[in-house]
């Protein structure tokens, strides 16, 4: 995936321009194929999905599958790929929260300091809060924008989402990296937002990567799902024991269809990164009240940092409408927004975050930009804008 449509134009172009390929194009393809060759005539090429409880067992029982708290053909399958998209390993779980969970649970003891964005996503907050806070951990919050100037001495763990959800607010994981391992602290990112195709946090420095799969990993909208990443295999260790011994496990039939949807990430993701560009623009351009939040856009405080750090700018556009009502009017008039929460998915919607409890504007919408023909989108949004702008005319009027 590219931000940059002329990066891409190499790629296609004549034979000889190889040199110009996207690495990151290569190492998707590869991905695609690494399983294209060398299989027993027969063997299926997508894994199976095996509903069990329970494995025949020797005596004295060895091997991976022995119980399916433990382990299951189809998590390995899935595993495997999760691990193989960012050159690391991976463990799977029911629910980003989980992964989430897991982290916490195996990386911090009585004593130990949590750093969190005040302004990230508040059910990471809220874990810390009722499952951390009771059990001896000093759990402390700083907004995204203070991130960089926030002292990580004396943190055991520093977990940090960039874009920050709901807000879009960005920080910089390789500083962070530095700055946690010198202070002896782990920084764990949640990539949700962009996937290992959008920004690689394990490459940037970090100790373990979160991800709710739910979102964009799965994207049709289906499941809930989760999983955790890292290349530290004491950190590893911590996070499987914890699932093993916890039992947070996903069912055989969610993990295939994860597994089934990761091989059109890529195709998604670039649609997702077209339509989101596009759209920001035209909103921006538009002449309704509207402030856009996007790490795309040059208006964007951390445009700089987005550049560098990440590959694509990502599904998510804020929008801050006047009000409440006219936030609502614009999620209700366009036939393209599906009025819902979540994100990542194929199809585009939107809600407005206050309802929630985010810290964010009454008529601040969240849109989550989906995979629908771009022109045919841009121009549903751009109608329903119109529609807003010329009811907002007649208000702004002078009384006679
Ligand atoms: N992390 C982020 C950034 C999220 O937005 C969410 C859910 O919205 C989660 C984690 C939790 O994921 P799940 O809903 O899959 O449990």
């Amino acid at each position: 995936m590219s931000k940059d449509a002329s990066k891409d134009a190499g790629a296609l172009g004549p034979p000889g321009a190889e040199t110009a390929l996207d690495a990151a194009q290569v190492r998707f393809a590869k991905f695609l194929h690494r399983d294209s060759k060398g299989l027993a005539p027969g063997t299926a090429f997508s894994p199976a999905i095996i509903p069990t409880a329970i494995y025949s067992l020797a005596s004295d029982p060895t091997g991976p599958y022995q119980y399916a708290r433990w382990s299951n053909p189809g998590w390995t399958a899935l595993e495997d790929a999760l691990g193989a998209l960012e050159e690391a390993s991976a463990i799977i779980f029911p629910s980003g929260a989980a992964a989430v969970a897991s982290i916490f649970a195996s990386c911090l003891r009585p004593g130990d300091r949590l750093l969190l964005q005040a302004d990230g996503y508040m059910g990471t907050r809220t874990a810390a809060e009722r499952y951390c806070a009771p059990n001896g951990v000093t759990v402390t919050t700083c907004n995204t924008s203070r991130i960089a100037q926030h002292p990580f001495e004396g943190y055991r763990l520093i977990l940090l989402e960039t874009p920050s959800n709901p807000g879009l607010d960005l920080v910089d994981i390789r500083d962070c990296a530095r700055r946690a391992h010198a202070a002896g602290a782990r920084l764990v990112i949640d990539n949700t937002l962009m996937t290992p195709l959008g920004q690689r946090p394990l490459d940037l420095g970090a100790d373990a990567v979160v991800y709710s799969d739910t979102k964009l990993f799965n994207g049709h909208s289906d499941v809930v799902f989760g999983h955790v990443v890292s290349r530290d295999p004491q950190l590893l260790e911590g996070v499987l024991d914890w699932r093993r011994v916890c039992g947070a496990i996903p069912g055989p039939f969610e993990t295939w269809l994860v597994q089934r949807s990761l091989d059109t990430l890529e195709l998604r993701l670039e649609r997702i990164s077209t339509n989101a560009m596009a759209l920001a623009q035209a909103i921006d351009r538009h002449d309704v009240p509207v402030r856009v939040t996007y790490p795309g856009l040059l208006s964007h405080p951390a445009h700089e940092l987005a550049s560098a750090q990440m590959s694509s700018f990502g599904a998510l556009i804020g929008l801050t409408l006047a009000s409440k009502d006219t936030a609502e009017q614009f999620i209700q008039s366009c036939p393209f927004l599906r009025p819902t929460t979540s994100f990542g998915g194929l199809h585009s919607s939107a809600e407005r975050r206050t309802r929630w409890g985010d810290q964010v504007a009454e008529g601040f919408i969240r849109l989550s930009v989906g995979c629908e023909p771009t022109r045919a989108l841009c121009a549903a949004v751009v109608r329903s804008l119109d529609l807003l702008a010329a009811q907002a005319r007649p208000l702004a009027r002078p009384q006679a």
